[in-house]
């Protein structure tokens, strides 16, 4: 992984609260991963990127505890990365993402994502 770790800090720094996605499921992901699960956080932390900043996040139904599991919760990294890129925290899988919505970004980076999340719904 070749990150531009200044790049995308100044990048998450220009996301403004206002232009995050207000859906439920974002609102309770970003008010509760970096608490949920503070290493994954310091990863992401470590090339510049916010944890509570995601591109996408995709839910599952949540279960009947109201457990809400993330199946991919995906990221905009300024740089470039190996397709084949693989890191692991306990259980969280972390790979470069092959699909995900338009990012609008015209300088090199490319779409990290990692699972499984799981998370209290409390929204
Ligand atoms: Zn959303």
């Amino acid at each position: 992984m070749n990150v531009n770790v200044s790049g995308t800090k100044a990048f998450y720094n220009s996301i403004t609260g206002s232009s995050l996605c207000d859906c439920g499921y974002c609102r309770n992901y970003r008010l509760q991963i970096k608490s949920a699960v503070p290493n994954v956080a310091m990863y992401l932390d470590f090339w510049g990127i916010d944890i509570e900043k995601p591109l996408e996040t995709s839910p599952l139904e949540s279960d009947e505890n109201g457990i809400l599991e993330y199946c991919c919760c995906q990221y905009i990294v300024l740089g470039n990365c190996e397709p084949e890129y693989h890191h692991k925290i306990a259980d969280i899988e972390f790979r470069v993402a092959k699909s995900y919505p338009s990012t609008g970004i015209e300088q090199e980076h490319f779409v990290l994502e990692f699972s499984p999340i799981k998370l209290k719904y409390i929204c």
